[in-house]
């Protein structure tokens, strides 16, 4: 790229060049692209009002910070909308630390406020709690099943209790195909468009402002804006069925520039939504297509499971017995 310059202000020299449009951008150039393009989102599929409540998914990664920031701005030109963010500590020692200090950190940057909640006061046991309890086992379930399930409770219960009318997430435009065509791969077409407002019936609806951003723009927004992010994954991350997906999208879409845009927009121009399917858990009341949402099922398991293994051990055992 030396002795060429940047296609928008003809003034810097390019950082990047996206290869499905041709255009070279600076490093300034590039991140008001993508802000333009995240504004432009939110407006064309209509994701927040003006007056919203907005609840910021914030785990302490690329995606979510970048998120963070970007809404922080567009938010000042709304005086009536508010922005929370909220993290989950999910009971992962050592390694969920650094992700909420950096959340943190950031959210006081940019003068948002920022809550944790922790799955082990929501459901009374963490993640690792769960896992050397050996409860996943007896259950048959990965570690990254449970914590899915239990985080987007986590998130609907942070919802409520901070009156969000809205949930923001950092969905990327390859999260979303990927999941997309991992559902095709199981033989079942979408069901409902990912990250697009829908209101119902006790439903706080999810929205995802990045939809049209590719993951590598995000990562390369983060860096350029330098946000400090975590870049460790999970030490339970193992989720080989998305990675395999995302690693043949990576390189397809790598070979053939757009692909990812064309298959989003294909497969949403076919997906027929259909409403009225939902009732409501007769536990915890949060909007299901059963009569016990799949997070209470689990929780009601674990904590049937924990309590014999309590009762097994006895209360008198102490660590030094171990
Ligand atoms: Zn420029
Ligand atoms: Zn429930």
């Amino acid at each position: 790229m030396s002795g060429k310059l940047c296609d928008v202000c003809r003034e810097s020299p390019p950082v990047y060049r996206q290869a499905y449009s041709g255009v070279s951008f600076c490093a300034e150039c590039f991140k008001e692209s993508i802000e333009k393009r995240v504004r432009r989102t939110i407006s064309r599929y209509s994701l927040l009002r003006e007056d919203d409540r907005i609840l910021v998914a914030v785990s302490g990664g690329k995606d979510s910070l970048s998120l963070l920031k970007i809404l922080a701005r567009i938010e000042r030109d709304f005086p009536r909308a508010s922005l929370v963010a909220v993290s989950i500590d999910e009971g992962i020692p050592g390694y969920r630390d650094e992700a909420l200090r950096l959340a943190a950190e950031l959210c006081r940057r940019l003068r948002v406020e920022h809550r944790v909640y922790s799955f082990k006061e929501l459901f009374g046991a963490g993640l690792t709690d769960a896992r050397e309890s050996g409860v996943l086992k007896r259950l048959g379930l990965g570690p990254c099943t449970l914590c899915g399930v239990w985080r987007r409770k986590s998130i609907s219960l942070a919802a409520r209790e901070l009156k969000a009318t809205v949930v923001a997430t950092a969905h990327t435009l390859d999260d979303i195909v990927q999941t997309y065509l991992m559902d095709m791969l199981r033989g079942e077409f979408p069901k409902a468009p990912i990250g697009l407002r829908r209101e119902g019936d006790g439903i706080i609806p999810r929205v995802s402002p990045l939809r049209l951003i590719p993951e590598e723009e995000v990562v390369l927004y983060a860096y350029l804006s330098r946000i400090p992010f975590q870049e460790t994954p999970c030490p339970n991350a193992q989720d080989s069925q998305r990675d395999l997906v995302r690693s043949f999208l990576a390189h397809f879409d790598a070979r053939y520039p757009g692909s990812l845009f064309a298959a989003l927009k294909a497969i949403e121009s076919r997906i027929e939504t259909r409403e009225g399917a939902l009732t409501h858990c007769k536990v915890c009341g949060e909007p299901t297509s059963r009569s016990l949402c799949r997070s209470c099922e689990l929780e009601g398991l674990v904590s049937h499971i924990l309590g014999e293994t309590r009762q097994l051990v006895g209360p008198d055992v102490g660590v030094d017995d171990v």
